[in-house]
């Protein structure tokens, strides 16, 4: 029996539930890390893992994340994940899909979950029939995405005026890792204000259509572009970037970007801030998506506005976090990671 206490990446998670299918072969974890403020919220993500220890590794480390992203965001919602196993060689039927919503409805209200890597629009709709708990459904909030690229633009922007005193970003030099669907957005936005694009994908589609979207712009092979000069760096493709070569190599002044878990291992953000490289935590910099999709638990109207206005806030959240690493000379996570447990710890007082 392996006694997962002991995982690395365990931090006192409230309930860690595996489960398969026999029939379908749906295989997964769900992680909740923390329900402290509130029900756990967390995509599901569907994903080509090598072994379950790795899919383990990642809902552990992804649920724990949401429960910072919660936090900082000051939202009445806890923590959790949901990894399924894919795979390659079968197609995500209805029938997997269905049993993969049963999985969810047996946790009865204690964790709420929606799109994340692999799973699209039409697989959330799916799941929409089957199960109460789905969050970013077409009817309501939609797809965060938009969302999540507006956070990590608000954030971009916030770092670029704390350091430089400069309110526009025209001039600036932004390198994009990823360019799916933040990634491409993150792209459109920067590049309407005059930014200088450079980007970077596995995937030859989404390089061409970046080129004829943004023709000013450059794509440089994935293994290059984070070691490109620029004045920013937006890693927006998938997690564990940040080592200590990758690290040695950046060519950046800011890092700042929607991949969740960018960093390999805590200590990495100190790294970074000995290259005085200013780090915006992943779960600050793309916390619009969340902060979209939890409208879907609102009983008020839906409202872009409101939504808009308070992903805006992630702004005064960036600006608080590079002004208190700067006066506690620490890293940025370690602040950011501070200013969450703060929300946290005041609120269980409260309740
Ligand atoms: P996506 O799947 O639409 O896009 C990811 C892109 O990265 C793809 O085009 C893929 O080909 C590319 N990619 C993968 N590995 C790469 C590599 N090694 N080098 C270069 N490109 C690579 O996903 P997305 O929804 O745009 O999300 C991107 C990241 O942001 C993910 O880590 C996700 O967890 C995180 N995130 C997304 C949202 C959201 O609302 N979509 C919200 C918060 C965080």
């Amino acid at each position: 029996m392996i006694d997962i206490t002991k995982h690395p990446e365990y931090d006192n998670h409230e309930l860690v539930s595996f489960f398969f299918d026999k029939k379908t072969g749906l295989r997964g974890v769900i992680a909740v890390h923390s329900t402290t403020l509130g029900p756990a919220v967390g995509g599901t993500r569907y994903f080509h893992y090598d072994s379950s220890e790795e899919a383990l590794e990642d809902v552990l480390r992804l649920s724990r994340g949401m429960t910072y992203k919660c936090a900082i965001s000051k939202v009445p919602f806890g923590g959790g994940k949901a990894v399924i196993i894919a795979d390659p060689k079968k197609k995500k039927t209805k029938e997997y899909l269905k049993s993969y919503a049963k999985q969810v409805n047996r946790l009865n209200g204690l964790f709420f979950t929606g799109e994340d890597v692999g799973m699209s629009f039409d697989d959330i709709n799916i799941l929409t029939k089957e199960c109460p708990f789905i969050i970013g459904t077409a009817k309501k909030a939609g797809d965060p995405s938009p969302w999540a690229a507006l956070g990590v633009f608000y954030a971009i922007e916030e770092s670029m005026e704390v350091l430089d005193k400069k309110k526009s970003l025209a001039g600036y030099t932004v390198a994009i890792k990823g360019l799916g669907k933040v990634g491409m957005e993150l792209a459109r936005l920067l590049y309407e204000r005059g930014v200088t694009l450079i980007g970077a994908d596995i995937d030859m589609h989404c390089t061409k259509e970046f080129l004829r979207r943004f023709p000013k712009s450059k794509v440089v092979p994935a293994s290059k572009i984070h070691e490109q000069k620029v004045d920013v760096y937006a890693p927006c493709a998938l997690g564990k970037e940040f080592n200590k070569k990758t690290i040695s190599e950046l060519n950046c002044r800011v890092v700042c970007g929607s991949a969740n878990n960018q960093l390999f291992n805590f200590k990495d953000g100190l790294l970074l801030y000995k290259r005085n490289i200013v780090y915006i935590p992943d779960y600050l910099a793309n916390a619009g998506g969340l902060i979209n999709v939890i409208a879907d638990l609102d009983k008020k109207k839906y409202n872009k506005e409101i939504i808009r206005k308070n992903v805006h806030k992630i702004k005064a959240t960036v600006r608080e976090v590079i002004n208190l690493s700067r006066k506690n000379k620490q890293p940025t996570n370690a602040i950011t990671d501070l200013v969450a447990e703060k929300f946290i710890f005041k609120n269980i007082k409260k309740n």
